[in-house]
């Protein structure tokens, strides 16, 4: 269980010590929109209960702000509880749900001893099937409330939600504030930063910013975290540039976040960087 904090006007958030993740419930006249569902079917009955303690309206629309199944999983939970409300999500999230899911639950399937095992593996996997590309407006009532794609970043299908009425942005995973931003195998760090000037555009000093995990933040920890995964953007240019070869990248560079956590940020760095900023070794 975990108790509903309300962060700015008629927006909640409950954070689950399951991968420290957040889910967000937005409250409008006609009901709420739960962002984020957690990381099983079982994980998501749990959250359901809290959003029912809330008392603050009947569940009308699903947003996962990315594919990752901490994010996703709890869907069909949503859909079994309170019938076939819309689920959505920018176009590559969904594109990367199908053909992650699996692999997802391949890593439980490995490790059975994870006490989540049992839940992450029977969890089905339903598709958000309400998609945009660029931006869409969803009507709450008395209030609207916009989902952006900023551009590629923790992956390719990232969104942020910004309610403005309430000077208010959930980040999902572009921002994180309990652990370093994730860069995994399906990461676009060369792009990360600039999606961040674009989420940074949506803010204002006085801003609540709720990250994906962790607790709520202002848009200066946003721009410090854009400037830390811009350095990450530039020392990887700079060690391509310079012939260093991915296999001594990770020891060759300085970087603002622990070395073992940044080996897929380097390798996704390389081969995204175009050919021209890559200078071949000489031998
Ligand atoms: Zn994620």
């Amino acid at each position: 269980m975990a108790d509903f904090a309300e962060v700015a006007e008629r927006i909640w958030v409950a954070r689950y010590p399951w991968f420290d993740v957040n889910v967000t419930a937005v409250g409008g006249e006609r009901g709420l929109l739960v962002v984020d569902t957690h990381g099983s079917a079982a994980a998501a009955r749990e959250v359901v209960d809290d959003v029912r303690r809330l008392r603050a309206g009947e569940v009308l629309g699903i947003v996962n702000t990315h594919w990752h199944f901490d994010h996703t999983f709890g869907n069909g939970t949503f859909r079994s509880t309170f019938g076939t409300v819309p689920i959505h999500a920018h176009e590559n999230a969904v594109s990367e749900l199908a053909e992650g899911s699996g692999r997802l639950k391949q890593r439980y399937v490995d490790d059975p001893d994870d006490p989540h095992a049992a839940d992450v593996i029977g969890t089905e996997v339903v598709l958000p099937d309400h998609t945009f590309s660029s931006a869409r407006v969803l009507d709450l009532g008395d209030r609207a409330i916009e989902l952006v794609h900023p551009g590629r970043g923790h992956t390719s299908g990232d969104l942020v939600v910004r309610i403005p009425d309430a000077d208010a942005l959930l980040a999902g995973d572009l921002v994180e504030e309990s652990a370093p931003p994730y860069f995994g195998d399906d990461s676009w760090p060369m792009d990360w930063p600039l999606s961040l000037d674009i989420v940074l555009g949506l803010t204002t000093p006085a801003s609540v910013v709720v990250p994906g995990h962790g607790a709520p933040v202002d848009r200066e920890f946003v721009e410090t975290q854009r400037n830390e995964i811009g350095i990450v953007a530039e020392t990887i240019r700079d060690l391509a540039g310079r012939g260093v070869p991915l296999d001594q990248a990770l020891d060759a560079g300085e970087w603002p976040y622990p070395s073992e956590r940044l080996g897929a940020a380097v390798a996704r760095g390389y081969e995204h960087l175009p050919r021209s900023q890559k200078r071949l070794p000489l031998l």
